[in-house]
């Protein structure tokens, strides 16, 4: 399952992290999700309550930020929402887009103590 080795990793960024900072626990861990990182948020969170017992975040909450996914346009500059994958821009119909968010998948902020 892929989202099982990615809760993985996410445990060992957060455990590395909360000893740097000398922790015992971690208490909340934030999280951002692009529309198009290709991972289900219900499975993240699935296989992070799966996984955490044997961790220092056994008590975490998880919190996901959901990151829409954006686009900017190369012809006239626009930055604008992209629905339904339609990489079109909606000012000028061009389809040279480049995308600026909603690829995120990483842990964006810790709570420890
Ligand atoms: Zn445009």
């Amino acid at each position: 399952m892929h989202e099982l080795s990615i809760v993985q990793n996410i445990l060992e960024i957060a455990e590395s992290e909360a000893r740097k900072n000398n922790a015992a626990k971690i208490i909340k861990v934030w999280l951002k999700i692009g529309e198009m990182s290709g991972v289900v948020a219900d499975s993240i969170t699935f296989c992070f309550e799966a996984l955490k017992s044997n961790t220092i975040a056994r008590d975490a909450e998880l919190l996901i930020d959901h990151v829409p996914l954006t686009g900017r346009c190369k012809n006239c500059g626009n930055n604008f929402q992209i629905s339904n994958y339609i990489f079109k821009c909606n000012t000028c119909n061009n389809t040279d887009i480049e995308i600026i968010s909603g690829r995120e998948l990483f842990v964006d902020e810790l709570e420890v103590e």
